[in-house]
């Protein structure tokens, strides 16, 4: 079988020059190199597209991180403002732990922390460019808070912090408006959630029952500016602006005898007190993560 063949070959061979002399480049050496020049653009193409693809998706990832990590970034900011931890300390430590980076930080409003994380993209190969994909995002614990005036010590171990009574009008911590509130019938300038403020005058009778005077009231329902003053003032011992449960209208602190431990004034306060909806929080009381006889809530659960 080989030697027909290569006898074929080489007359073939033999009559081929006859054939193109006289002629520039032949047809078919013309339309290979054609066909190369086809394949060359589409193996080019291709190779575009899916470098393109690869971009494409290089982005999407990149631009999915960034949001995943300013959502955590976001969330871990919100719980550090509410336990009293630096609010954006936190956040840019779990967005760089999710592989971004915090370009801003800010509490836009109380209790809320916007944040902005940025990762790289990431081309192949010689297109690589440096690129960034950037997202945002916002988290606020508007339903818990802190119970009371401080925010030092873990929020998570102070009873009654996550408990809320419905009833703020969906409005936010210090930011409830004067008609919102109503006024204490026995203090007056105190304001209260008009709730709130109801059981405070019944248990107002209760105390007057027993001692022949009103409840002193030093302290009630504190806007956002006020508790923006009282943190500046009282610097790392305050609770952070939007997280104290006076700004939601529902904590009183309390003077005349109920500000001391052991005083007839306490005691009764402390016997008596619940069946009116008033608690005094765990960690206000003695042996408590911030002993506060004066400062009693409604509504916040026992
Ligand atoms: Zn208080």
């Amino acid at each position: 079988m080989n030697r027909p063949d290569a006898r074929r070959g080489a007359d073939a061979a033999a009559n081929a020059p006859g054939r193109g002399a006289g002629r520039p480049a032949s047809g078919p050496d013309q339309e290979r190199g054609a066909g190369a020049v086809m394949v060359l653009g589409i193996i080019g193409a291709v190779l575009l597209l899916t470098l393109g693809l690869a971009a494409l998706a290089a982005a999407q990832h990149a631009r999915g991180a960034a949001q995943a990590a300013a959502d955590l970034g976001a969330l871990a900011g919100a719980a550090a403002l509410r336990d009293g931890y630096d609010e954006c300390a936190r956040a840019s430590a779990v967005v760089g732990r999710n592989g971004a980076e915090t370009t801003s930080c800010t509490v836009p409003a109380a209790g809320v922390v916007r944040v902005e994380a940025r990762t790289a993209v990431g081309l192949p190969g010689a297109f690589s460019s440096p690129g960034a994909a950037h997202a945002a995002a916002r988290a606020g614990l508007r339903a818990t808070g802190l119970a009371g005036d401080q925010g030092l010590g873990a929020a998570g171990v102070v009873p009654g912090s996550g408990v809320r009574a419905a009833g703020a009008g969906g409005h936010t911590n210090g930011q409830i408006p004067p008609d919102a509130l109503c006024e204490l019938s026995f203090a007056a300038g105190q304001r209260l959630r008009c709730d709130a403020a109801a059981a405070a005058g019944r248990l107002n009778g209760a105390f007057r029952a027993e001692f022949g005077r009103d409840l002193s009231v030093t302290d009630s329902y504190r806007s956002y500016a006020q508790q923006v003053a009282v943190k500046a003032s009282k610097g790392a011992l305050a609770a952070p602006p939007g997280m104290s449960n006076h700004g939601w209208g529902q904590a009183l602190d309390l003077g005349g005898g109920i500000e001391s431990f052991g005083s007839a004034e306490h005691l009764w306060m402390a016997a008596n007190a619940a069946r009116y909806g008033w608690i005094h929080p765990a960690w206000a009381r003695p042996g408590g993560s911030k002993p506060e006889p004066w400062h009693w809530e409604y509504g916040t659960g026992a």
